[in-house]
C-alpha cells in the first residue's frame, strides 16, 4: 500500500485525485488531506478514504471539522502550523493542489522529508522555482508535473535528452473571451470570465485562463522545470484543447501529446509513474474529431504572456512579485472591485514597481525572502488597483 496525502482535496484537481484512488482503494493508505472552507467535503472524503488526518487551512474551521469528523477515527487539525506538520507526516506521494503562492510552504516541506511531490500548484514553481528544484535534489525528492501542458512535455521527453530540444509548444486553449471584439473585453463580467470552454477548472484558474494568466504562469513554470531558455518556449492557441504541448527536437521532428481534456489524465500519469496504468478518461476519436486547429495567440488581447516575458528577463525574484500581483488583481477582479483588463494594467504596474526593488528581488531565494517580496507585491497591487477604481 501507497501511503498518500493531498493537498487542496476539496478543490478541482484534488477532486479528480481522490476520483482516482477511490478506484483503488486497497492500492493506498491515506494519511493526510487537506482543505479550506468547505468542511463538509474535507470531512467526507477523510471518512471514505479512512485518512488518519484532516487539515483546514482556516483555524476559524476548526470546531466544525472536529464536530463532522467526531467518533470517525479521523483526527481533525486547523491552520499553517498544522499544514506543515500534514505535510512532514512520512508519506510515498503527496499530491500539491492547493491554489495559489500558499501551496509552496508545504510543497517544500513535503520535499525536505524526501516524498515525491506531484505537483498541481504552478504558483509555487513560479514564485520559487530555483528553491523548490534544489530542496528536491538536496533531499533526494521527486518533483512531478501535474500541469497538462507540461505532463505533456514531461512524457514528450521520455528516452530523450534535454540537450536534442530546440523548443517547447504549450498549447492554451484561448479561454472564455478568444472570439470577442477587444473592445468589449473591458465589459467582462465574473459569470463570464468563471466559465471555460473546455476544461471544468477550479475558479481562480477559469478566470487566469481567460486573461491568459494562467499560460503566462505556465511559461515560467516550463522554464523553471525544464530548465530551457526563454526564447525556446512558445504559446500556441489551439481551440481544440486535445494536443496538450508539443516537443521540437534539433532534427526537426515535434513530439505532439494528445488526449481528452481531463485532469486525470496528468494526475493519473504522476500517480502511476515510472508506469502507465489504465486510466478511466475518454479514448479521442480522431477521424469524428476530423480538424485541429492552431493560431498564435493575439498580443492586445492577451498582455500576460508579454509580461511572463519580461519577468524571465528580469530575473530574481520577480516571478514570486509577478504571481503575488496577479493573486491580488484576480482577488479584485473577483470581488467586483477593477474591470477584467484592469488585471493587466495593475500587475503591469507592480513589476515596474518591483523591479526597481535590487535589494529584495535580487536577495538569496529563501522562503522568507520569497514570502516579502510576496507581501510587498500584493500591497503594491492593492495601491494601483484602488488607482484604477479612482
Ligand atoms: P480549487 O480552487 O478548485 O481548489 C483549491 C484547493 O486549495 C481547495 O482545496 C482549497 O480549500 C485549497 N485552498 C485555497 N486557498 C488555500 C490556502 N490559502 N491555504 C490552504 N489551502 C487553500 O483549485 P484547482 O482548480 O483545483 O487548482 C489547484 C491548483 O492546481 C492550482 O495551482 C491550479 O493552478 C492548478 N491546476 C489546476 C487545474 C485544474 O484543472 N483545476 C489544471 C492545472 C493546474
Ligand atoms: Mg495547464
Amino acid at each position: 500500500m501507497r501511503k498518500i496525502s493531498i493537498f487542496g482535496a476539496t478543490g478541482s484537481i484534488g477532486q479528480n485525485t481522490i476520483d482516482l484512488i477511490r478506484r483503488a482503494p486497497d492500492s493506498y493508505d491515506v494519511v493526510a488531506l487537506t482543505g479550506g472552507a468547505n468542511i463538509e467535503r474535507l470531512a467526507q472524503d477523510a471518512i471514505a478514504l479512512r485518512a488518519d488526518i484532516a487539515v483546514t487551512a482556516y483555524d476559524g474551521h476548526l470546531p466544525a471539522l472536529q464536530a463532522a469528523l467526531q467518533g470517525s477515527g479521523v483526527e481533525a487539525a486547523a491552520g499553517q502550523t498544522a499544514l506543515l506538520e500534514a505535510a512532514a507526516r512520512p508519506a510515498d506521494w503527496i499530491m500539491s493542489a492547493i491554489v495559489g503562492a500558499a501551496g509552496l510552504a508545504p510543497g517544500l516541506e513535503a520535499l525536505k522529508h524526501g516524498t515525491t511531490l506531484a505537483l498541481a500548484n504552478k504558483e509555487s514553481l513560479v514564485c520559487a522555482g530555483q528553491l523548490l528544484l534544489q530542496t528536491a535534489e538536496r533531499y533526494g525528492a521527486r518533483l512531478l508535473p501535474v500541469d497538462s501542458e507540461h505532463s505533456a512535455v514531461f512524457q514528450g521527453l521520455v528516452g530523450e535528452d534535454i540537450a536534442a530540444v530546440e523548443r517547447i509548444i504549450i498549447t492554451a486553449s484561448g479561454g472564455a473571451f478568444r472570439d470577442w471584439p477587444l473592445e468589449d473585453l473591458p465589459k467582462a463580467t465574473l459569470a463570464q470570465a468563471s466559465s471555460h470552454p473546455n476544461w471544468d477548472m477550479g475558479q481562480r484558474i477559469t478566470i487566469d485562463s481567460a486573461s491568459m494568466f494562467n499560460k503566462a504562469l505556465e511559461v515560467i513554470e516550463t522554464k523553471e522545470y525544464f530548465g530551457v531558455r526563454p526564447e525556446q518556449i512558445e504559446v500556441l492557441v489551439h481551440p481544440e484543447s486535445l494536443v496538450h504541448a508539443l516537443v521540437g527536437f534539433n532534427d526537426g521532428a515535434i513530439m505532439a501529446h494528445l488526449g481528452a481534456a481531463d485532469m486525470r489524465h496528468a494526475i493519473g500519469y504522476a500517480l502511476h509513474w515510472p508506469e502507465r496504468q489504465s486510466l478511466p478518461v475518454e479514448r479521442l476519436d480522431l477521424a469524428r474529431i476530423g480538424q485541429l486547429n492552431f493560431r498564435a495567440p493575439d498580443p492586445a488581447r492577451y498582455p500576460a504572456l508579454r509580461l511572463a516575458n519580461e519577468v524571465m528577463a528580469r530575473g530574481g525574484m520577480m516571478g514570486a512579485a509577478f504571481n503575488a500581483a496577479k493573486e491580488q488583481a484576480l482577488d479584485d477582479f473577483i470581488a467586483g472591485r477593477i474591470r477584467f483588463t484592469d488585471m493587466a494594467v495593475v500587475v503591469e504596474t507592480v513589476l515596474e514597481q518591483m523591479s526597481g526593488e535590487s535589494d529584495l528581488i535580487d536577495a538569496e531565494m529563501t522562503l522568507d525572502n520569497v514570502g516579502r517580496v510576496d507581501h510587498l507585491a500584493r500591497k503594491q497591487a492593492a495601491h494601483a488597483a484602488a488607482e484604477r477604481i479612482g
